[in-house]
């Protein structure tokens, strides 16, 4: 992959490297696409609330969020469903 990295005109590897990393919405850093998921929702595995009781993050919708957020997320009791 370096080596074929390499030979691309410097353009096409800016344009590669645009679909190579994506802001996580939760840290706000650039992550490499493998270290990242898409489109999660996370929520409190805890049931300590009432379902009608307000709370703004028992859910949370992220389009994109680096594993580790997700990590530190588990230690607050919160996980991606
Ligand atoms: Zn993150």
């Amino acid at each position: 992959m370096v080596y074929y990295m390499n030979e691309l005109p410097d353009d096409i590897i800016f344009n590669i490297k645009d679909f190579l990393f994506e802001m996580c919405l939760e840290c706000n850093n650039k992550c490499y696409i493998d270290n990242l998921r898409k489109n999660i929702t996370t929520t409190y595995y805890k049931d300590i609330f009432n379902d009608d009781f307000p709370f703004p993050r028992i859910h949370k919708t992220y389009k994109f969020i680096c594993n580790r957020c997700i990590s530190n997320l588990k230690k607050q009791l919160i996980i991606p469903i």
